[in-house]
């Protein structure tokens, strides 16, 4: 979205007036990321990337909360380079340099906390190609310099006409810079079907299903590469809002799991080292080390409303209250925590599916029950 400054305007301002939280975008200005306490100048092209998908509209206001104190800054925290980027509940702006230094950081003490890995892993990474799964790699590739592992990226191929081709694209390039072996495997050739084929097919929640189908060939081609961990581009907002959908779904069992089984050998482990970063933050990252975003981002297919409009009140919660999000996290993790014992101790989720020997909460899974159905 461009829009022309026909006067000198503070871009919070300009946000608020179009009723967009400073959290769901990054802001350009000349080809250049800048902090949303900056001003745009009469005549200068701003543009304002939505880096997953067009919020709800909502009504116009005023800043809120952080935002409306937030005092604008030519320089950085740290240095005399110019701020990208500015960090509410840190209260800080930080040029390229020192934003990058703080991210890598943070996933550091993240994969440290966590104990995500330990020498001589093999690793796994989710390669969408989209800004999480590109920050994934780019991180995890300088993680390496001081923790050996092996690194292969995995990339699954939906068959989204015009949405994939380029990410992919992009992704296999990537990965050739940063000298990272990469395999692409493709619904087609595994279920027979693309992801289109099956919209046409009239499913609702098309977004289950191609999630399913995903993870279900994440986890099977992991195992048959041999990896001991499968990276995957989680931020803090999915966390987030993934904590708030269940509690609003009512399955507080999916607490224990994000989805994952939680003793099973079938079961390649699964890290989410950005896990502690906000979505915005990754995004930062990602277009501040090359990724491109284009307005075709987001899949034609998806839907999802409950999840838009989860993300969308996070975004307008975090905007007025810096923190909501990781409290929401940190709350989570708590909790996750408390009910693994109980889910361990009764050992439900030990089983395989009958039709394809993969992990499974039932006889058969979802995934089977699935393609089965179309
Ligand atoms: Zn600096
Ligand atoms: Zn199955």
């Amino acid at each position: 979205m461009e829009i022309t400054a026909k006067s000198e305007i503070k871009l919070i301002e300009l946000l608020y007036s179009l009723g967009i939280p400073a959290e769901a975008v990054l802001i350009e200005i000349g080809g250049k990321l800048v902090p949303e306490t900056a001003t745009a100048k009469k005549g200068h092209k701003i543009n304002i990337i939505f880096y997953k998908h067009v919020p709800p509209s909502s009504s116009p206001s005023e800043p809120r909360g952080h935002w409306a104190r937030a005092k604008p800054k030519s320089t950085c925290d740290k240095c005399k380079s110019k701020p990208v980027i500015y960090l509410p509940y840190a209260k800080v702006h930080l040029c390229k340099k020192h934003f990058s230094e703080l991210f890598e950081k943070r996933i550091k003490r993240t994969i440290r906390e966590y104990k995500m890995l330990k020498k001589g892993d093999k690793v796994g990474l989710g390669l969408s190609g989209g800004k999480d799964s590109y920050a994934l790699l780019y991180t995890l590739s300088k993680v390496r310099e001081s923790l050996p592992f092996e690194l292969v990226a995995l990339t699954i191929d939906e068959g989204i006409p015009g949405y994939r081709d380029a990410a992919i694209e992009n992704a296999e390039k990537r990965c050739r810079e940063l000298g990272i072996s990469q395999h692409v495997y493709s619904f087609s050739e595994e279920y027979g079907k693309t992801i289109s084929q099956i919209a046409k097919a009239g499913k609702e929640n098309l977004c289950s299903y191609c999630g399913v189908l995903r993870r279900k060939l994440l986890n099977s081609k992991s195992r048959e590469l041999g990896l001991t961990k499968l990276a995957i581009g989680h931020n803090l907002d999915d966390v987030a809002q993934t904590a708030m959908l269940n509690l609003i779904r009512n399955e507080p069992m999916r607490f224990a799991r994000f989805n994952d089984p939680v003793e099973n050998e079938r079961f390649v482990p699964r890290i989410r080292p950005l896990r502690d970063i906000r979505e915005k933050e990754v995004a930062a990252y990602a277009y501040l080390h090359g990724h491109k975003y284009d307005s075709g981002c987001c899949c034609p297919h998806a839907t999802g409303a409950l999840r838009w409009s989860v993300r969308h009140e996070l975004n307008s919660l975090e905007d007025q209250y810096p923190g909501t999000k990781s409290k929401i996290a940190t709350s989570f993790n708590t909790l996750q925590e408390i009910v693994k014992k109980e889910v361990s101790a009764d050992n439900s989720n030990l089983k395989c599916c009958k039709e394809c020997g993969e992990p499974a909460s039932e006889e058969i899974c979802m995934s089977c029950k699935m393609l089965s159905d179309l």
